[in-house]
């Protein structure tokens, strides 16, 4: 065994890496070394020779986490990582059904679905089926699916008492036959299908248990009832479930996700009690106080005591800015100095709540020119450029599918209008065929059909005599995709380089079978697609929301928009669990830092094309006064805009300079939420003006008077 292995580990978590070959729980804080952990005892279990690679399946959370794990072990130990089964659930039954897809019911190309293309194909079938989309919205009906999937239900058995409950049952049976026409696998169906292949045949399971003798789980508090349940499949009675987790890292309850597991895992595998870790080697004492503080507002914790001995380090920094748009400016300055101070801008991230915050800060960072990277926005895999790409090759594996034809059978346009596609998906309605089937049966209209068709089959003939990065190069250049992006002034360059990066990628990609390098790139691409993680790379600010910031670490983070409304999200106000939830979550925002942790808020935000007038997050002022640092308050307008606002409304400014939009500076005023105030300040001109209010209750304000309900008094 290498001699350092185990070096390092304080005696709880060698007592965790060395556990006997029998099921255990780890149940510990934040930056306690779970992760470590696991990773460690997987190196310490094939070193001494307790398990031979082939017997380990390893759960991550993320694809990104899943590689990590697997370069630090073969940096601990010379081991074939492949052997081993090291993935996410979604991962690892995809790794499960192309082995077994005959058993599973699945044709050998099915593809996967993201939850965009899952959408676009429940809309399509609630237009098919004649149903109104404001009686069954799309995304609602999406969610019945997943939800009762993820519960392990399908269609038949759905609890359906009444008759709007009858009518979802019916749209889920039908869009899982329209999926299995198509050949196509959304998320939840792949959790769903793999349980199902093992729960069916036990000859299966049987292999699979007497196989995998060590399963082991990160992040065990997050996993659903039908995971644990396919855990328990591929575990038995026999084998070492080993899981590690934190309750008050749970964050996706909302989609199913149940602590309970935890318990349950005690009872079902005998496990005694929990092993707990409670030094955190992550943070500095000042900012682990500050989550221990937070956390211990919840209430039905397992409970667990957090400590460091890295001292206090330095106070977190609150900043609390009149805008959005200055919030992302303070940032931008913020990051400046930081880097001019030497840090990487890969160890800064910026967190949100919600995706739609990230645009403010976009817009800044690009103006202030600092390299950044956004997860949970747009990513390469799903740029309009390469889903059409990618659709092309898909129709080459496998032209039943119906949501890439649909895609792509316009683009670039080749004259098949809305109404040909029409009668294309009527007759594949009325004949029960796939729209390809259709297309090639033939019928009304269909010269340019018939070009499309032929277009297909002309890249289906090349597939077994091209590699994977030629393929993706002709279906380029053959469907006219690089013709169309040539011709396009505007985005066009850009959308050719990120073509040319697919086939790049293309070139450095290894199939695990022969002959399935389309099917299994595919595949790859829609499994990072679903996910909203990070990717190392160059060295660039991190951008992203706290869910998609879960197991990660940075010695510098931001946690923006912390407004009541946004941070606790409103859904979550009027429910205590939801709360509870949202500071799990704020839990988790806290935690991922090292050194350094900024707090922000803004008065005014534009959200959802809406301007809000939010109040500062409660979870502010639940954290410790004594370990906050506020800095200065915000600025007055910068000098820039009041240069133009002097230079556009010079009658306005120069006449009345202490007037705006009716109120004047020292006025008495009132506010719908925020009650009496006394307008201290003003900028902007015209029909944008926003005044600065001292409000008794609720501090200083700027309001922008085009949407504050703002009274004299
Ligand atoms: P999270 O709950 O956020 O997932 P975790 O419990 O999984 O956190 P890790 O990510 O495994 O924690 O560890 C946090 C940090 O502490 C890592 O940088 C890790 O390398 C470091 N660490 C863990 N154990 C030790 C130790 N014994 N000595 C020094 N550093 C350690
Ligand atoms: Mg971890």
């Amino acid at each position: 065994m290498p001699a350092d292995l185990l070096a390092g580990l304080n005696p709880e978590q060698l007592r965790a890496v060395t556990w006997p070959a029998k099921s255990a729980l780890v149940l510990a804080g934040a930056g306690s070394g779970k992760t470590r952990v696991l990773t460690t005892r997987i190196a310490w279990l094939l070193s001494t020779g307790q398990a031979s690679p082939a017997s380990i399946l390893a759960v991550t959370f993320t694809n990104k986490a899943a590689r990590e794990m697997q370069t630090r072990l073969s940096a601990m130990l010379p081991v074939n990582t492949r052997q081993m089964w090291i993935g996410t659930f979604h991962g690892l039954c995809n790794r499960l059904l192309r082995v077994h897809y005959r058993d599973a019911g699945l044709p050998q190309t099915f593809q996967i679905m993201d939850s965009g293309e899952q959408l676009s194909a429940v809309k399509r079938l609630i237009k098919q089926l004649e149903l109104s989309d404001e009686k069954f919205p799309p995304k609602n009906v999406v969610g019945f699916i997943n939800s009762n999937k993820e519960a392990g239900y399908r269609a038949d058995k759905v609890q359906a008492i009444d008759p709007y409950t009858r009518k979802l049952a019916e749209i889920f049976a039908a869009y899982d036959a329209q999926c299995q026409r198509e050949g196509v696998v959304d998320f939840a169906e792949l959790l769903l299908c793999a349980y199902e292949l093992l729960s069916r045949n036990e000859a299966l399971a049987t292999h699979y248990r007497e196989r995998f003798r060590h399963v082991l789980v990160d992040e065990f508090q997050d996993t659903n009832r039908l995971q644990y349940a396919w855990l328990k499949l591929l575990a038995g009675r026999d084998n070492a479930l080993f899981a590690v987790g934190d309750d008050d890292q749970s964050i996706y309850a909302f989609r199913g996700a149940e602590v309970g597991n935890m318990k349950s895992l005690l009872a079902d595998y005998g496990v005694e009690a929990p092993v707990r870790l409670e030094q955190n080697y992550r943070s500095a004492g000042n900012i682990l106080a500050a989550a221990n503080a937070l956390i211990e507002q919840n209430d039905g914790r397992l409970g667990k005591n957090l400590w460091t001995d890295a001292g206090e380090g330095e106070p977190i920094r609150l900043y609390e800015a009149f805008s959005d748009n200055e919030e992302a400016e303070f940032v931008c300055d913020e990051v400046r100095a930081l880097a001019r101070d030497g840090w990487d801008l890969s160890d800064l991230a910026v967190l949100y709540r919600s995706n739609a915050q990230s645009r403010a800060l976009e817009h800044a960072l690009v103006n202030a020119g600092i390299a950044y990277r956004i997860y949970g926005g747009l990513r390469f895999f799903e740029r309009q450029e390469i889903k059409h790409a990618l659709a092309y090759l898909r129709l080459v594996s496998s032209p039943d599918d119906d949501n890439a034809l649909l895609r792509v059978i316009n683009v670039p346009a080749r004259k098949i209008g809305a109404r040909s596609v029409e009668q294309l998906q009527a007759a594949s309605r009325e004949q029960g065929v796939t729209l390809w089937q259709a297309a090639c049966a033939g019928g009304a209209g269909r010269g340019a059909v018939a070009g499309f068709v032929m277009l297909i089959e002309s890249l289906r003939a090349e597939r077994d005599r091209l590699n994977l990065a030629e393929m993706i190069s002709l279906v380029i250049d053959r469907s006219g995709l690089r013709e169309m992006y040539e011709a396009d002034r505007k985005d066009g360059e850009e959308r050719l380089a990120n073509l040319d990066e697919l086939i790049n990628a293309a070139t450095g990609f290894v199939a695990d079978e022969p002959g399935m390098e389309v099917v299994e790139f595919l595949t790859a691409a829609s499994l990072e697609a679903g996910e909203h993680q990070a990717e190392a790379g160059e060295d660039a600010l991190q951008l992203m929301t706290v869910h998609a910031a879960k197991g990660l670490e940075f010695g510098g983070v931001f946690v923006t928009g912390l407004e009541e409304g946004l941070f606790p999200h409103e859904n979550s106000l009027s429910d205590r669990k939801g709360l509870q939830e949202e500071r799990r979550l704020m839990y988790v925002a806290i935690t991922r830092a090292r050194r350094r942790l900024y707090l922000s808020c803004a008065q005014s935000r534009m959200l959802h094309g809406q301007s809000r007038f939010p109040i500062r997050s409660r979870f502010v002022d639940e954290l410790p006064p004594a370990l906050i640092h506020t800095l200065s308050a915000p600025k007055p307008a910068p000098a820039a805009r009041q240069a133009a606002w002097l230079n556009e409304t010079p009658a306005w400014a120069k006449a009345k300079p202490a007037a705006a939009g009716g109120f004047s500076i020292g006025q008495s005023v009132s506010h719908a939420k925020f009650g009496l105030g006394v307008v201290v300040n003003a900028e902007g001109g015209g029909d944008e003006v926003r005044v600065q209010v001292n409000f008794a209750e609720h501090g200083l304000k700027w309001l922008d008077l085009r949407y504050a309900k703002l009274s004299a008094c």
